[in-house]
């Protein structure tokens, strides 16, 4: 129901705390973070409300890092149980995403991978793109084009934010039929399901079009469509008062 990404110089455990906090009025039954820290991800999440995975990081504090992804689940496939929240990893735990609206063909996809070994640890429709996501960017190295060519794959409605240990200072997103807007600050970068959760650090964002795939650097970020041609930025400034 609500995302944050952030790369950069703070901790982003908290730049995506306090963005999933300013996302809470949307409404959602469990949160979840994971963080790129010395060489591997880290991750928790958790039934409930933010107090819950707060809870859970204060007992498991997760290592400190600069680039992270964090998510309030709104369960459309799979309970809302600790399992099913968000983020989902790939087997080998180095690729972690988090997802809003919904991907019609999952299933298809869920035995696809199931029949070229992978284990699939929960009930939801997103948890296929994490795994999807592995495969591709072991075979190009690359992030975003691993984004684009899963992204070819998937039907319906996704805002999709990931990262990777093996690529430690990016964030990327995509989107379809589901909203992803990006913060541009100085030397970081932000990725959210709305401007709210990044407006207290800048208000020079990006939207990102239908059918875009975003990969955002501590010095920039590059847009291109599914098949990896670049696309037309259209950056505005956020003008309304962030108290509101
Ligand atoms: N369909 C996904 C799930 O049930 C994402 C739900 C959401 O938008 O929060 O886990």
């Amino acid at each position: 129901c609500g995302i944050v990404g952030y790369v950069g110089g703070q901790s982003a455990l908290d730049v995506v705390l306090a963005g999933l906090k300013r996302l809470e009025y949307r409404g959602y039954d469990s949160a979840g973070v994971a963080v790129l820290a010395d060489g591997g991800l880290a991750a928790a999440k958790k039934a409930g409300k933010l107090a819950n995975l707060e809870k859970e990081l204060a007992d498991r504090p997760l290592p400190s890092g600069g680039t992270g992804i964090g998510h309030t689940r709104w369960a459309t496939h799979g309970g809302p149980t600790d399992a099913n929240a968000h983020p989902h990893l790939d087997n080998a735990g180095r690729v972690s995403v988090v997802h809003n609206g919904i991907i019609e063909n999952f299933a298809a996809l869920r035995a696809e991978l199931a029949e070229r070994g992978h284990d699939l640890a929960s009930e939801t429709d997103t948890e296929v793109v994490a795994h999807l996501l592995a495969e591709q960017f072991s075979s190009c190295g690359d992030l975003a084009e691993a984004m684009r060519q899963v992204c070819r794959r998937l039907e319906g409605a996704f805002t999709l934010v990931a990262v990777h240990a093996d690529a430690p200072d990016v964030v990327v997103g995509a989107r379809r039929n589901s909203p992803l807007v990006v913060g541009v600050g100085e030397d970081e970068a932000f990725l959210a399901s709305d401007v709210a959760a990044f407006i207290a650090h800048t208000r020079e964002a990006i939207e990102l079009g239908q059918d875009q795939v975003v990969e955002a650097r501590r010095d920039g970020v590059v847009v291109t469509d599914f098949d990896g041609a670049p696309a037309e930025v259209r950056p505005y400034h956020v003008d309304w008062d962030a108290s509101a």
